[in-house]
């Protein structure tokens, strides 16, 4: 089975965090399954890069932002190999671009267009879970591009759509989709699953426990999405057809 998993950036807030992570994508590595982690920047590590830009240029080009703020990702994807690897584990991280996510031209707020290199499947195939920067790609000019805010869930979707993935998991700060933000609103109701078209009502409506891009590939393509809590067991909310 090949399953891919996403970690958000509170997920991968400190040392434990990770190591909680890196934990889960072992766990579904046993049995001889294939495993690519989707990771993000950790904690609010791309709000401080937002506003580092700010501090240097009122207007910076959007070219040199999606540069600067991919680096959060980075910094998560080797730090997430290192700690599979002190597990025991064989790992390696991959950028976008190493990963061959090929995006549109739109610098910060790139659409995914295609894997465009077996890169991923190579490493799969030699045994290792193959831990990739989300949030980012490369355009046709081989500059980096960011897929918008929260878009690390999109890349998520778009590598178990084009390496066909059994699974699609998403953990996050939360335990599952609920009808309404349950930080906000403590009567808010769990679903156990949810329709595309609804679940991307939510995100538009800007609920953000999922990219709304990610909602759109995941419908196009069929990929099945199971949104989890990284701290909390629980079987959490599928997001799937329901017609
Ligand atoms: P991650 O860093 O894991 O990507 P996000 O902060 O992007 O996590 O998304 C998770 C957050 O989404 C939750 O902490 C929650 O406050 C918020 N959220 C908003 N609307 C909803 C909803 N309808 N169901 C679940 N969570 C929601
Ligand atoms: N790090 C990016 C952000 O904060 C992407 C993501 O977390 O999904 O928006
Ligand atoms: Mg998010």
């Amino acid at each position: 089975m090949l399953i891919v998993q996403k970690f958000g950036g509170s997920s991968l807030a400190d040392a434990k965090r990770i190591h909680r992570a890196a934990k889960r994508a072992i766990h579904a590595s046993q049995g001889g399954n294939q495993v690519v982690v989707v990771v993000s920047a950790q904690g609010d590590t791309t709000d401080h890069l937002v506003s580092a830009a700010a501090a240097v240029s009122t207007a910076p080009s959007k070219r040199e932002l999606d540069a600067y703020l991919a680096a959060g990702e980075q910094m998560s994807a080797g730090l997430m190999a290192m700690a599979l690897e002190s597990m025991g584990h064989r790992a390696v991280s991959l950028t976008g671009w190493q990963a061959g996510l090929l995006t549109d031209g739109v610098h910060t707020d790139a659409r995914v267009l295609g894997l465009v290199k077996d890169r991923i499947r190579r490493e799969l195939d030699a045994g290792r879970i193959v831990v990739v920067t989300g949030f980012q790609g490369i355009n046709a000019d081989e500059d980096v591009t960011t897929l918008g805010r929260g878009g690390s869930d999109t890349t998520a979707v778009a590598l178990a759509a084009f390496l066909q993935a059994d699974k699609c998991q998403i953990y996050t700060d939360v335990d599952g989709i609920y009808d309404r933000d349950p930080r906000i609103f403590p009567d808010a109701v769990r679903y156990d699953q949810i329709g595309y078209d609804e679940m991307l009502c939510l995100a538009r409506q800007g609920a953000q426990v999922l990219h709304d891009r990610c909602v759109e590939l995941a419908k196009e393509h069929g990929v099945q999405i199971q949104v989890l809590s990284s701290f909390r067991p629980g079987p959490g909310t599928i997001v799937k057809s329901l017609q």
